[in-house]
């Protein structure tokens, strides 16, 4: 009985949204394909005047990411620009093997090995919840963020990062440094909390509140600092804690320990 009247109101609830939203809400019926060297790239006929410019941020982020690691992709990735939610969601639900799902209003791309989804930016003042108006440099950091991920998904074997929760840190902390996401204003919330010592001396605890992106990206940097960048594309294909730490041979006390010191000495 219970489970027929949640069903029932979801009916409703789907109904009246519908009716809301219905030309912005619709699934798209015609997607075109434009092939490139480095990716397929899929769109709507709503996105195919901006298609120049989205294409300089694609291929500003995989130049950036050779260039950063002195290193190629391993392969061509797909590439969706989804004119609204409803088309980024039915995307995930199928590629996630979740039915219904249902992003947050902050998720406006993802990235792993063979694939990259963006919402269109067109619809980012009325489909999110991203700060308004967002500026070209903070559009290019976002996409080169998520290029990252597909380029770490086609080196590590765990190309979907299924088993790699406890390794969120380093996920989204390389990519936020990579991307150069990390700044200045980032980085002085991170010299505070240390100084307040409120910081998780366990690294699968680090992806955790509002400060994740400074911590994780600041800490991936100190590795990039003391070890170089060739011992990050190393530590890319480690799929646990455990083998990252044994690549960079130490614990992973002293390596909490010896960030901390080095961001605020
Ligand atoms: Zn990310």
């Amino acid at each position: 009985m219970k489970v027929y009247f949640v069903l029932i109101t979801l009916t409703v609830f789907m109904s009246i949204s519908f009716a809301q939203n219905k030309k912005s809400n619709e699934l798209p019926s015609k997607w075109y394909l434009y092939e490139t060297n480095n990716y397929d790239l899929y769109f709507t006929p709503s996105d195919s005047t901006d298609l120049s410019k989205y294409m300089a941020y694609f291929d500003n982020a995989q130049e950036s990411i050779e260039k950063y690691f002195n290193n190629k992709f391993l392969t061509k990735y797909d590439i969706y620009v989804h004119p609204n939610r409803k088309s980024l969601d039915l995307q995930f639900s199928s590629e996630w093997n979740i039915p219904g799902f249902k992003s947050e209003c902050w998720m406006v791309a993802s990235g792993v090995a063979d694939q990259f989804n963006l919402l269109s930016t067109r619809v980012w003042d009325t489909e999110s919840c991203e700060q308004n108006p967002v500026v070209a440099s903070a559009i290019q950091q976002l996409i080169t963020h998520e290029v990252m991920h597909v380029y770490h998904g086609q080196i590590n074997l765990d190309h979907f990062f299924e088993n790699m929760a406890d390794m969120s840190w380093f996920i989204e902390g390389v990519a936020v440094m990579v991307s150069g996401q990390l700044d200045s204003e980032k980085m002085s919330k991170v010299k505070q909390i240390i100084k307040e010592d409120r910081y998780p001396r366990l690294l699968n605890k680090l992806w955790n509140g509002d400060d994740r992106y400074g911590i994780c990206g600041s800490l991936v940097n100190y590795i990039r600092g003391r070890y170089g960048v060739e011992k990050i594309s190393e530590i890319l294909k480690a799929q646990s804690n455990e083998q990252l730490l044994k690549l960079l041979k130490i614990s992973e006390r002293e390596l909490i320990d010896s960030w901390a010191e080095s961001i605020i000495k």
